[in-house]
Formats: structure tokens, C-alpha cells, sequence
């Protein structure tokens, strides 16, 4: 064995003084460049990776970007090929095979053979658990003139299989981290049907969380409607007419397909084993991995007990009068109770107020902190909401931010009171987060208040809860973050 001497030994160490440093992708090339310029005068330092999904190689530091389709790299794919069909000690230098088990001498001269004046390239062998999955491309002019040609060479050797390791280790990692994040979002997916179960809200959201860490594919959403047919719930639009012909081939006996050249795939998403929807992903450049056909195949599954669970929530909610999230009246129930206000105050002849108030821009709550921190400020709106009323009076959730409040036996001069009440207190109200990430921060949200009253004029209970709610609309309109009366807009 050869005894390293000092500049080799530098070399080495610091080789492995980069690669044991915490860099991205970016920085580790650009460090390990560096030193294989200081000591071999290197121009171009570059990694390729080996994609097995769309056989081909992809530049390593920009971020699995595929390289050009140039003659360039049609000569480095091939390159690949043939030190992929080579034992892991050989290398390659101008287009000619070397091995660095080759006797000293016998690697140095066949090393001098093919070394020309200027623009050489050569080629390492990057191996992960015995199998080649890159390539390291170094070009220099000259190799450095007064050292030992052969103890560089041999600890270049060395360097690339820690480079190798790093590389690899680096790749898995990221990977694990991708697990991480697909956890989560399962996690995320199984709360939030704890309190949610109105499809039209969730599948949204599932999808937003899918298409985070499919970041290649776009992902889509269908739900079948009566006449069987898959309609698009999520994103806005599929133009892809791939997906849209693979959804015809999957069945309950086949709930999932993937094209054959690995660029679309559909899952299906079932409800007692029958196809009620799907989830796709589709892509014009990027083939899907193993693992996100592993990632879908599992989230199709989470889905199908979301929509199974959400259904059985529907039917419960059917004999259900209480909201889930809020504890308030639902809308079916306050629907109800309007019918019989609206009855009762006409035949007693007495006063009837309805508030209808909706939280301003909560759609950047959910958008800044996340739909649970949206879930919990709805929770202490509502909190609000019932420590400021009467007993008597019926509160209810009326829709997603929305709340509709019952007054019964107040005048219209009272129910404008109410409300400004209750808009202050909202408006002072420190919400803090439970969640667990945002622990300690705390949201203040405002609302926009309507306010109309029962007359005679009214035929139909739904006009009481109309007109409160054109109230709320002009009080957005306005500005949001206050009352408006009705009667001062009609
Ligand atoms: P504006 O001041 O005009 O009312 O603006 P906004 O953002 O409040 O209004 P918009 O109607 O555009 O947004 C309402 C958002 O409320 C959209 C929807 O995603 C969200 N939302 C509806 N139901 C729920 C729910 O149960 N939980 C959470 N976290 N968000 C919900
Ligand atoms: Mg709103
Ligand atoms: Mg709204």
C-alpha cells in the first residue's frame, strides 16, 4: 500500500471535512469543487444521479432537474452505461476505461497515456450499496506537476467512495424527510375529519395537502356524480385528457392505474368497496416514483375513510341539531327554529330580530396558520357569540364562517345594540392557537355585522334572514368591522 503523503493527506482531510459539514446540495458541490481545485486544478466539477424512473440522468445539485437533452449529456448517459456494466473500481478518463486496482505504476503510465495538454475529462463511479447511481465529472488542463501522479490518483479513490456515502446518505435523508411530511399530512388529512364533514370543505384542503409534497404531478380530485360519471372537485380545471381516458379503466376490481410510461396514475377512492371518486396525478415530464405511487396508493385509502366517515356524519346529521365544531344550532335547526319564531311573533304580535354576522378576510387566517388555527378561531367567535347572548336567544352556524342569531322579543333599536356588543367583543377577543406548532400565538379577527327585524311586510320566514344578510353585505361593502341595520339600506 502506498503511504499518503502531505498534500494527499490534506486533500483527504479536507474532503471529509466538507462532506461531514450540514451544506445542501448546492454548497457540498460547490465546497468539494473547491478543494479539487486547490489540488488538482479541476475547471468543472459536476454530479449527475441516476433517475430509474425516468432512465435517465439528472443533475444533483439543481434540485433533480434532468440535464439538457444535448449531445453533452447523451455522451455522460453513456458513460454511465458503461462504468454501470464495469466493476466499481474503474474510472474513466478521456473515453478510456482505467482501474484503480491496477499496480502503481502499471495505473500510472495507462494514466499518462491518455492525458492530453488541455480538457480532460474524467469520470468516478458513485455507488450506493453496490450499485451505480451517478457519476462525478471532473475537467482540468494539467495535474499538478510535483507530486506523485499515482498517490493522487489513489486518493481520489478514497475521496469517491466517501463522496459516494455522502451523496447517498444525503439523497436518503431528503427522502425521510418526504416520509416526515407525508405523515404529517395523513395526520392532518385523520384531524380534520374529527370536526369536519362537508366534502365540498375537505377535499380541497386534501387536496392542497397532497399536491405539498407531489410536487412534480399535478393532482387532482374527482367525486362521481348520479349519472356515474367522474367530475373534477379539485383544482379548478383538468385539461390532461390522459387522466380523464385512465379513469374509464378503473373499477372496483381494479382501483388503481398507472399509464405505462409511469407519467399519470389514478387511485381510486371507494365507499364500501364501490368507486365513488378518484385522486390522479398527472405530468407531462416526470415519471412517478415508487414511492409516490406508495404515498397515493395510501392517501386514496385515507381518503375513502374521510368520504365514508363524512358520509356517516351526514346521515347522523340528518336527526343531528348541533353543529360539530361549534356547539351552536346547526343550519337545519335553524331553519327550523325560524319557521316557529317567525309563526310565534306573528300571531303574539311581538318583536323579532335577526343578526347574521360573518368573520372578515378568514379566509387569511386559514392561508396564514392553517385550517385548524382557522377551526379553532371559529370556536372562539362562537365562544363569544354565546357568552353575549341571552338565554332565549337562538345562535346557530350557518355556514362555514357565518353565523345567524335569533332574537326573539327584541326590538330592532335592542338587536342594533346586540350587535355592537358583539362586535366589540370579537374585535377584543385574543384568540391563542392551539395548535401545537403555533402554540403561544394568539389571532384577533373582526366581523361584519347585519341586523333586520320582523313586519308585517315579511311573507316568508326565509326574508327575515335575506334581509339581515344584505345588511352584512352592505357592512362588507362599506368596510367591514361593523353594524348595519337593514331598514337603514332598504
Ligand atoms: P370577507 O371579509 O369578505 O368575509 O372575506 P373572507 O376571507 O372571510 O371570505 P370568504 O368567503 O372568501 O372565505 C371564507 C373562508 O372560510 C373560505 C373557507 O375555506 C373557510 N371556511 C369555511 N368553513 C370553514 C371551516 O369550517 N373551518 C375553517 N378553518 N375554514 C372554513
Ligand atoms: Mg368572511
Ligand atoms: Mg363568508
Amino acid at each position: 500500500m502506498t503511504d499518503i503523503k502531505k498534500p494527499e493527506l490534506n486533500f483527504l482531510w479536507e474532503i471529509s471535512n466538507v462532506l461531514t459539514g450540514n451544506y445542501d446540495e448546492q454548497e457540498l458541490i460547490n465546497n468539494l469543487k473547491t478543494v479539487f481545485e486547490r489540488f488538482l486544478f479541476v475547471k468543472n466539477f459536476q454530479v449527475f444521479m441516476w433517475d430509474e424512473f425516468s432512465s435517465t440522468l439528472r443533475d444533483f445539485v439543481k434540485s433533480w432537474i434532468i440535464i439538457d437533452k444535448n449531445k453533452q449529456s447523451e455522451k455522460v448517459i453513456k458513460i454511465f452505461q458503461t462504468l454501470a456494466s464495469e466493476s466499481p473500481d474503474k474510472f474513466m478518463l478521456n473515453g478510456t476505461l482505467l482501474d484503480f486496482n491496477k499496480a502503481a505504476l502499471e495505473l500510472e503510465y495507462c494514466f499518462d497515456n491518455c492525458l492530453q495538454e488541455e480538457n480532460n475529462i474524467v469520470y468516478f463511479p458513485l455507488y450506493r450499496e453496490n450499485k451505480l447511481n451517478g457519476v462525478l465529472e471532473l475537467s482540468f488542463d494539467e495535474v499538478l506537476p510535483n507530486v506523485k501522479k499515482y498517490d493522487f490518483i489513489f486518493s481520489i479513490g478514497i475521496a469517491i467512495r466517501q463522496i459516494s456515502a455522502a451523496i447517498s446518505n444525503k439523497l436518503m435523508k431528503d427522502s425521510m424527510s418526504k416520509n416526515i411530511d407525508f405523515y404529517k399530512s395523513m395526520k392532518n388529512i385523520a384531524k380534520l375529519i374529527e370536526t369536519q364533514y362537508e366534502l365540498t370543505y375537505i377535499l380541497p384542503i386534501i387536496g392542497e395537502m397532497v399536491d405539498k409534497f407531489i410536487t412534480d404531478h399535478l393532482i387532482y380530485i374527482f367525486m362521481k356524480d348520479e349519472e356515474c360519471y367522474f367530475r373534477l372537485v379539485w383544482p379548478l380545471e383538468c385539461k390532461d385528457e390522459r387522466i380523464y381516458n385512465l379513469l374509464q379503466t378503473i373499477t372496483e376490481d381494479n382501483p388503481s392505474e398507472v399509464s405505462e410510461n409511469r407519467t399519470t396514475g389514478v387511485w381510486a377512492i371507494k365507499s364500501e368497496n364501490e368507486v365513488i371518486g378518484a385522486i390522479a396525478a398527472g405530468s407531462y415530464m416526470d415519471k412517478l416514483a415508487d414511492s409516490d405511487i406508495d404515498y397515493l396508493t395510501l392517501l386514496a385509502k385515507q381518503i375513502s375513510v374521510t368520504v365514508q366517515k363524512a358520509n356517516s356524519y351526514g346521515e347522523m346529521l340528518k336527526f343531528a341539531t348541533l353543529d360539530a365544531l361549534t356547539g351552536l344550532n346547526n343550519r337545519r335547526q335553524f331553519e327550523i327554529r325560524l319557521n316557529q319564531e317567525v309563526a310565534t311573533a306573528k300571531r303574539k304580535k311581538k318583536p323579532l330580530c335577526c343578526i347574521m354576522l360573518d368573520i372578515d378576510y378568514f379566509k387569511k387566517v386559514n392561508d396564514t396558520y392553517g385550517h385548524s388555527a382557522g377551526d379553532c378561531v371559529l370556536k372562539n367567535v362562537a365562544n363569544v357569540i354565546k357568552q353575549e347572548l341571552r338565554e332565549y336567544d337562538i345562535a346557530s352556524r350557518y355556514g362555514g364562517e357565518e353565523f345567524c342569531i335569533l332574537l326573539p322579543y327584541t326590538t330592532l333599536n335592542e338587536a342594533g345594540f346586540v350587535a355592537q356588543r358583539l362586535r366589540k367583543a370579537v374585535e377584543k377577543t385574543d384568540i391563542n392557537i392551539t395548535e401545537e406548532q403555533l402554540a403561544g400565538e394568539t389571532i384577533n379577527v373582526s366581523i361584519s355585522v347585519g341586523v333586520s327585524s320582523y313586519d308585517e311586510s315579511i311573507k316568508l320566514p326565509q326574508q327575515l334572514y335575506q334581509n339581515a344578510d344584505m345588511a352584512l353585505y352592505e357592512a362588507k361593502r362599506r368596510g367591514r368591522n361593523r353594524v348595519i341595520m337593514y331598514n337603514d339600506i332598504a
